[in-house]
């Protein structure tokens, strides 16, 4: 089991406790915080892209999402986040492969309709095993 928290920084922390992990911020804190946490959750907290020295959790770029607060080039609006070329919260391609193969990430997310048959299937079930109890 081990505690993992960003920084010293009171307003912003990600915690994995074994396999189990979350990320919560202030409000206080940076509009793209929760991203950078959700970030160190999803790179396994090693930044592989201009790694620090220090830590190896952190970009020493501060155009990269996972660069520290303290260096960041934080977006004041969410529509200065943009593709490739943005100077704000970029994800390099190693990071982005790193991400997409985590243990957190599903490749497919179920369809909407899939999940309103698979309640349905359910609840059938349960009337039906009700009204079995029911009837003895
Ligand atoms: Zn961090």
């Amino acid at each position: 089991m081990s505690l993992l928290i960003d920084s010293s920084a009171s307003n912003r922390v990600h915690t994995c406790f074994g396999s189990r992990c979350a990320a919560w911020v202030a409000n206080s804190a940076a509009n793209d915080t929760f991203a950078h946490e959700v970030a160190h959750i999803l790179t396994n907290f090693l930044v592989l892209w201009d790694q620090s020295s220090s830590d190896p959790s952190h970009s020493t770029d501060p155009a990269n999402l996972l660069a520290s607060g303290g260096i960041r080039s934080v977006p004041s609006t969410v529509a200065q986040i943009t593709a490739p070329g943005s100077t704000f919260d970029r994800i390099a391609p190693i990071q982005v492969t790193a991400m997409l193969t985590s243990e957190y990430s599903q490749s497919e997310v179920p369809e909407p309709d899939s999940a309103i048959l698979l309640t349905s299937g359910a609840l059938l079930i349960i009337y039906f095993v009700r009204a079995k109890t029911a009837a003895r």
